[in-house]
C-alpha cells in the first residue's frame, strides 16, 4: 500500500489535494471546537466561516509559491501556478462575500466603512481587502497595465503579507471565535508559517544559493538570436538534473537582490560540472546575456519541473513538439539519451521562423549518428529549393508523423502559446491519450 502510494504520481497528486482541503478547512473547525460560541444565526456564521476559509487559503497560497520541491515534483510549475491563481481568485472571492452577507444581514454595519471613524478591527479588514484586490487586479492585468515582471514580483509579496497580516489582525480584533488563547495560538502559528515561507524563498533560499556559486565559462551565439550560456561550479560539484528540467538563474547580482529568471538547461542531465543554457534574447534580461563576460559570477537554484523524458521509463519512444526556443529542454533530452544510449525512437517535430533561425540545427543532425532520432523541421516560410513542410504544426501535419499507435508514445510540448494550445487540441483531436502529452510554458505570469 505504502508502495503504491509512494510510486502512483496520481496518488501522490491526490494526497496534497486531501491535505490542501484539510489544511484550509481544520484552522475553521478548531474554532468551533469548545468552548463555541453562542451561534447567531445563519448567515452571520456563514459569512465568517467564508473569512476564516478565505484566510486559511490566503495562506496556503506562501506553500504554494515556496518552491516546496516534494509539491513540485507531484504536479509540475504550470499546474501549480495554475491552481495558485484560481484557489487565490476563489479565496478572493470568499473574503469579498465575507462582508457583504455582514452588510445585507444588518445594514448598519455599513458604518464600519467609514475608515477616519471606523474602529481598528474594521479598518484592518478593509487594509486586507484592498491589498487582494491590488494584487489580483495587478497579477490578472500585468500586462495590459506594463507593469515589468520584477517589480510585480515584488508588490505582490508585499501585498500578499499585508492581506493576510491585517487579516488576521481584523479576525483577532473581532475576538468572537478567537477569545481563547489556545486558539489563538494555532492560529498564529499558521499566519508564522506563512512568513517563514515567504523569508525562506525571498531570504534564507538566496542565501543558501549564494554558498554554491558558478561562474561563466563561455557565452557562445547560436542560430536564431540564442545564446549559449556556459556554466561552471566554483568549489561544488554543481548539480544532476533530469533532461528538460530548469532553474532560477541570477547572474552578475546578489541572489538576495531577486532578479533571477527560470532557464532549462540545454546540456546533459549527466554533466553536473559544465550546465549550459540557451538563451533567446527577448527582454531586458536575456538581451544583456551576450554582453556577459566570461569569469562573472552566477548562482542557480534548482534543479525544478517535471518537464522530462525521465519520468517515462517504461516508454516505447517520445514525440517532441517544439516551436523556436522551446527546443532547449528536448536539446537537453536528446543529448543525454544519446550519451545514455537510449535505443527508443526520438520523434522531434520542431519549427521556427525561418530555416536560418532553427537552434542547434547542426547539433541535432549530427545527434542522428548516436540515437533513433527522425527531425521534422518546419519554417514558417521555405527557402528557394527547400521540400520540407512549412507553415504551422497542426493535425495534418501531425498525422503524417506521429505513430498509428499513438499511446505507445509520450508527447512533449514546449513552445509559443498559441502554438501550444493548436497542438494539443489536434493531438486530442487525433486520440492520442491526454496523460501521454505533457507541456512546459515558458511563460509563468
Ligand atoms: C520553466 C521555464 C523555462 C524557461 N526556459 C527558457 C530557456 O531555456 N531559454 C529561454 O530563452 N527562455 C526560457 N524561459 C523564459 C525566460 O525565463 C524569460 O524569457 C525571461 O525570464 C524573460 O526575461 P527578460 O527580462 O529578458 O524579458 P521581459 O521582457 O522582462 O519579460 C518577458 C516575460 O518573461 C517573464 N519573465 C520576466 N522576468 C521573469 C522572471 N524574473 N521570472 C519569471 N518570469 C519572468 C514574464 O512573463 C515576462 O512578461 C523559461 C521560462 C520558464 C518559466
Amino acid at each position: 500500500m505504502q508502495r503504491l502510494l509512494m510510486h502512483n504520481p496520481i496518488a501522490v497528486a491526490s494526497l496534497w489535494i486531501v491535505a490542501y482541503l484539510l489544511i484550509s478547512l481544520v484552522p475553521l473547525g478548531v474554532l468551533l471546537l469548545y468552548p463555541a460560541p453562542p451561534g447567531r444565526g445563519f448567515w452571520l456564521e456563514f459569512s465568517v466561516a467564508l473569512g476564516f476559509i478565505g484566510l486559511a487559503m490566503m495562506v496556503l497560497q506562501f506553500v504554494l509559491t515556496a518552491r516546496v520541491n516534494r509539491i513540485e515534483s507531484s504536479y509540475g510549475i504550470d499546474i501549480l501556478l495554475q491552481f495558485h491563481r484560481y484557489t487565490s481568485l476563489a479565496a478572493f472571492l470568499m473574503v469579498l462575500v465575507h462582508p457583504m452577507i455582514v452588510f445585507i444581514n444588518d445594514p448598519s454595519t455599513l458604518e464600519l466603512l467609514n475608515f477616519p471613524e471606523a474602529p481598528w478591527r474594521a479598518r484592518m479588514a478593509v487594509i486586507a481587502v484592498l491589498a487582494f484586490l491590488i494584487m489580483v487586479v495587478t497579477t490578472i492585468w500585468r500586462q495590459p497595465l506594463k507593469i515589468p515582471y520584477e517589480p510585480w514580483r515584488a508588490l505582490h509579496s508585499i501585498l500578499a503579507l499585508v492581506a493576510v497580516g491585517f487579516g488576521f489582525g481584523h479576525a483577532l480584533g473581532v475576538g468572537y471565535y478567537m477569545s481563547f488563547f489556545w486558539k489563538v495560538v494555532l492560529w498564529s502559528a499558521l499566519i508564522l508559517v506563512a512568513l517563514w515561507l515567504i523569508l525562506y524563498v525571498r531570504l534564507v533560499k538566496p542565501w543558501l544559493t549564494m554558498k554554491r556559486p558558478y561562474r561563466v565559462e563561455a557565452v557562445e551565439p547560436q542560430r536564431g538570436d540564442v545564446w549559449t550560456l556556459v556554466l561552471r561550479p566554483v568549489g561544488h560539484e554543481g548539480f544532476s538534473f533530469q533532461p528538460g528540467q530548469f532553474a532560477w538563474l541570477t547572474l552578475g547580482v546578489h541572489p538576495i537582490g531577486m532578479r533571477e529568471h527560470p532557464f532549462s538547461m540545454s546540456s546533459s542531465g549527466d554533466r553536473p560540472d559544465r550546465l549550459e543554457f540557451g538563451i533567446k534574447a527577448l527582454g531586458d534580461f536575456t538581451r544583456s546575456i551576450q554582453t556577459i563576460k566570461p569569469g562573472t559570477k552566477a548562482y542557480l537554484d534548482g534543479p525544478y519541473g517535471v518537464f522530462t523524458t525521465e519520468r517515462y521509463w517504461d516508454s516505447a519512444g517520445f514525440i517532441l513538439i517544439a516551436g523556436g526556443i522551446g527546443i532547449t529542454p528536448m536539446y537537453s533530452m536528446l543529448i543525454t539519451a544519446a550519451e545514455r544510449q537510449d535505443d527508443r525512437p526520438f520523434l522531434l517535430i520542431y519549427s521556427a521562423s525561418s530555416w536560418e533561425d532553427f537552434t542547434y540545427r547542426e547539433e541535432l543532425e549530427a545527434l542522428k549518428d548516436n540515437i533513433d532520432l527522425t527531425i521534422v523541421y518546419v519554417p514558417r516560410h521555405g527557402h528557394e529549393g527547400w521540400d520540407g513542410e512549412t507553415g504551422y504544426v497542426d493535425q495534418d501535419l501531425l498525422e503524417r508523423y506521429i505513430p498509428l499507435h499513438r499511446g505507445s508514445r509520450q508527447y512533449l510540448i514546449c513552445a509559443a502559446p498559441v502554438m501550444m494550445d493548436a497542438v494539443e487540441t489536434a493531438l486530442f483531436d487525433l486520440e492520442v491519450p491526454i496523460t501521454h502529452v505533457h507541456m512546459e510554458h515558458f511563460n509563468l505570469a
